[in-house]
């Protein structure tokens, strides 16, 4: 779901174009989709970077905890 060439397509983008990704993901959670509106992980607290929100709009968790709650899923899942 998330691999490093996303970063690489996230470092390409312009300044603006993460600030309008950012601007989307408020919006978003505005309207009332899961997650939370500053872009904080809703695991840890911590800041999701911008870089991340730009290229995953949906993003609640940044990248090691969804990387752990992906891991979870499959190991439950299983
Ligand atoms: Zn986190």
């Amino acid at each position: 779901m998330f691999d490093e060439r996303d970063y690489e397509r996230a470092s390409e983008l312009a300044e603006g174009e993460i600030e309008h990704a950012l601007a989307q993901h408020r919006q978003r959670m505005r309207d009332g989709a899961e997650g939370s509106p500053d872009g904080s992980c809703l695991e840890c607290g911590l800041p999701i970077p911008a870089a991340r929100l730009a290229v995953w709009p949906n993003a609640t968790r940044c990248v090691e905890c969804q990387t752990d709650h992906e891991r979870q899923q499959k190991t439950t899942g299983a």
